[in-house]
Parts: structure tokens; C-alpha cells; sequence
């Protein structure tokens, strides 16, 4: 299945929930704070919700926060069911230390989009190497740098003032301004992810 290009609004119209894809403009001119319905409705939908629909949703609202297609995603599921710990926990974690994702949550970009972009590009240096995997897994004691030539690009400047003021680096992440790079100094807890979502829910989607 191939990434949707389409308008990302209608996404979190779809889940009526801000999935915050837009960076920025999602905190300060959120399309859904003026339009909630659905795409295609002209009213919110009423009735009772099966539970199976519980699940769905709540699996879309994981796999399009994190910008994956189902494929990919399904794949993280598939790991994460392999490992000691619980599924859902373990599919959370390895999503919050995607390559892209710890871009974003360093600063060095407001949105999982751009992040992405970012890695796409060879900006983004893990120990001293180019990596340009946006999946590649983040690891305790990696650091993470930005090519010292974005320094003055305006998206960047934007999201690492963005990050400063409104303090949105987590603890897990130590950054050095002088550098322009940031360091995982150990793994997150669960209060500490990015993803709002009911995990159990999404593993049951996947087991049923
Ligand atoms: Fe979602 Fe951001 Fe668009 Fe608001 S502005 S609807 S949070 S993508």
C-alpha cells in the first residue's frame, strides 16, 4: 500500500482528534478547532460504535501520527509481538525512537513530515554517519546531529525556537545547542511517548 499524499486535515477529521501533522499550524491554526465532521459528512456521525471500529480507529490513529503505510506498520506489530516485554508497549517504543521521530522531538523540526525530510536528504548524522533511513532505530548513548549548514534555514530556526520556548524536549534527550545535535540518554517510559493512543486496543485489532 502506498503513503497517502492527500490532505492531511481530512486525517484527523477522519479520527476527530488533532494527530498534529502539520506541525506548526496545528497549534496555531488547527483546521479542526473550525470543522469537525468527517470527511464526506455533514454531521457527526451518531449510533453505537462496534468494537471492531474501536480497534480500527485506533490503529489508524497510530500508523498515520507516525506517517507509516499498513505495511510497514503491520511489520512493527509483527516485531513487537516478539519481544519479552508487552506488544503494545514495545511497538510504542519502537516507533518513538524511529530516526525521524527522534528528529522531530530534539527540535529539529515540528513535524514527523519534515523530519522525515530531513533524514531523507543526508542532513542527519547518528555517531558521526550519514543515515538516511527515517526507520533506522535510535539507540542509548547515539547522537544525533543536523548538518551544521541548516543552521540558518528558516523551517529549522523555527522548530528549535519553537522547542525552546514552549519546552517540548523530553528528558530522555539531552541536546547541545553548540552542536546542533542531540543525544538519547536512555530509553523512554510510557508517560514520556508521543503517541496518545490505547495501545491494547491496536494489538487487538492485529490478534483478532
Ligand atoms: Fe490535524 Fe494539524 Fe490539520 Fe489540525 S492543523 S487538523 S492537528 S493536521
Amino acid at each position: 500500500m502506498s503513503r497517502y499524499t492527500g490532505p492531511v486535515c481530512k486525517l484527523c477529521r477522519r479520527e476527530s482528534t488533532k494527530l498534529f501533522l502539520k506541525g506548526e499550524k496545528c497549534t496555531t491554526k488547527c483546521t479542526l478547532d473550525k470543522r469537525q465532521t468527517p470527511p464526506g459528512a455533514a454531521r457527526p456521525r451518531r449510533g453505537k460504535t462496534s468494537e471492531y471500529a474501536l480497534r480500527l480507529r485506533e490503529k489508524q490513529k497510530l500508523r498515520r501520527m507516525s506517517g507509516m503505510n499498513e505495511t510497514s506498520f503491520s511489520r512493527r506489530v509483527e516485531l513487537a509481538s516478539k519481544s519479552p516485554e508487552s506488544t503494545g508497549e514495545a511497538l510504542l517504543r519502537g516507533l518513538e525512537l524511529r530516526l525521524d521521530n527522534v528528529v522531530r522531538r530534539i527540535g529539529f523540526s515540528t513535524s514527523t513530515k519534515t523530519a522525515r525530510q530531513l533524514v531523507r536528504h543526508g542532513h542527519i548524522k547518528v555517531g558521526g554517519k550519514v543515515i538516511s533511513i527515517p526507520s533506522y532505530t535510535v539507540r542509548p548513548g547515539d547522537v544525533i546531529a543536523l548538518d551544521p549548514s541548516l543552521k540558518e534555514n528558516t523551517g529549522v530556526k523555527l522548530a528549535l525556537e519553537n522547542a525552546q520556548k514552549k519546552s517540548t524536549r523530553p528528558s530522555f534527550l539531552e541536546f547541545d545547542e553548540a552542536g546542533l545535535s542531540g543525544k538519547l540518554v536512555r530509553v523512554p517510559d510510557r508517560t514520556e511517548m508521543s503517541f496518545p493512543v490505547n495501545e491494547q486496543l491496536i494489538i487487538e485489532y492485529y490478534s483478532r
